[in-house]
């Protein structure tokens, strides 16, 4: 049996960081054995905030993509591939966006949360672009280009991927296939509980928000910022007693990066006034640069070689357009088109 499809994406907004490794990357990297995976830098979606910020955008690409390699997305196995090199998604969106009512996308709380995150960004006046409205149906024609079955989602996507399966649906019911089948799946959410991980100031660690620690991050800058970042504000002197639960950033990381007999050792010393925090990061920062120097290794492999990347990037591009353009062919004759 020929394994599932899925389809997955990130926008190429600037380099990645630690939050976006343990959030989605390990989870790709994972399930690239079991599916047939696609997984696309979404430089059309990045369009949808950043439409006047574009002098990085095609350079991002490449950063994304390196990041993803580094981290073990296997371009022998995962097709890796540019959105915008996809004209089929685009001729997809153009058939799902007129068959979905605008109040499916209007309802969308993922986009009133975008919505509400833009204007405290960029002031009140900030309008809401037509392609931003249309996000949803866009995401929905990404995963509907190939067909997949699967979406890897985090919780605050599952809205998203219902509004594909609507959209799914909604095809289906509208464009019959001869023998009274349905064409398009209705995409499953393989939902991932992965909580998000802080920041170096303990909110969420995010790249527009001045506290992440790159995946690319070299030792000295990973371990600079780790030391910079907030403590128990009640340990002033080394031998105050510390309470675990008040270290918003450093036992949190070391209950993610650290082992079972480290972390409890962290968490006595701590509780005795027996470690201070400088020096509980600077083992922190030891523990995470250990962790991630063969992936910088090889991210500064790529660094070296961007025509292998781009290659990649092309040859993925070829792959994934010999799928979509199957699926575009019985679309466009579902539809009725010229
Ligand atoms: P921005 O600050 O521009 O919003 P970001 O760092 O939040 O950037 P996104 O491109 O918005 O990154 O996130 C892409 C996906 O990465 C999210 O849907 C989420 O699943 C995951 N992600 C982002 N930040 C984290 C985090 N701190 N911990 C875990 N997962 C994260
Ligand atoms: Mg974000």
């Amino acid at each position: 049996m020929s394994k599932q499809k899925i389809v997955s994406g990130m926008r190429p907004t600037g380099k990645l960081h630690l939050g976006h490794y343990l959030g989605v990357i390990e989870n790709w990297v994972n399930l690239q054995y079991d599916y047939d995976c696609y997984f696309f830098v979404a430089d059309w979606h990045a369009l949808t905030t950043k439409y006047d910020k574009t002098e990085d955008l095609s350079q991002n690409v490449l950063e994304v993509a390196m990041d993803w390699l580094a981290c073990g997305i296997d371009p022998d196995i995962s097709t890796i591939y540019v959105q915008s090199q996809i004209p089929e998604t685009a001729e997809l969106n153009i058939y799902l966006s007129m068959i979905t009512p605008q109040t499916w996308v209007e309802r969308d709380p993922t986009l009133k949360d975008m919505a509400k995150i833009l204007k405290t960004k960029e002031g009140a006046n900030t309008q809401i672009s037509y392609g931003l409205m249309g996000y949803p149906v866009l995401m929905s024609a990404d995963i509907m280009t190939f067909n997949a079955s699967v979406v890897p989602v985090g919780n605050d996507q599952l809205a998203h991927l219902e509004i594909t399966r609507d959209i799914a649906r909604r095809f289906n019911n509208i464009y019959k296939t001869e023998n009274g089948t349905a064409f398009f799946n209705e995409p499953a959410p393989k939902l991932t509980q992965i909580p998000l991980l802080c920041g170096l100031d303990g909110s969420k660690m995010g790249k527009s928000f001045n506290n992440d620690i790159k995946i690319s991050d070299d030792e000295q800058t990973t371990t600079k910022k780790i030391m910079q970042a907030v403590t128990d504000p009640n340990r002033i002197k080394r031998d105050d007693l510390g309470d675990t639960d008040k270290c918003e950033v450093a036992y949190k990381y070391w209950q993610i990066f650290g082992d079972i007999d480290t972390v409890a050792t962290v968490k006595c010393e701590c509780e005795k006034g027996e470690r201070g925090c400088a020096d509980c990061k600077k083992q922190l920062a030891c523990v995470i640069n250990a962790k991630f120097a063969p992936i910088r290794e090889k991210r500064r492999y790529y660094e070296e070689h961007i025509d292998e990347v781009k290659l990649i990037l092309e040859k993925g591009t070829q792959k994934a357009r010999v799928e979509a353009q199957k699926v575009l062919s019985e679309v466009r004759k579902l539809v009725k088109m010229y």
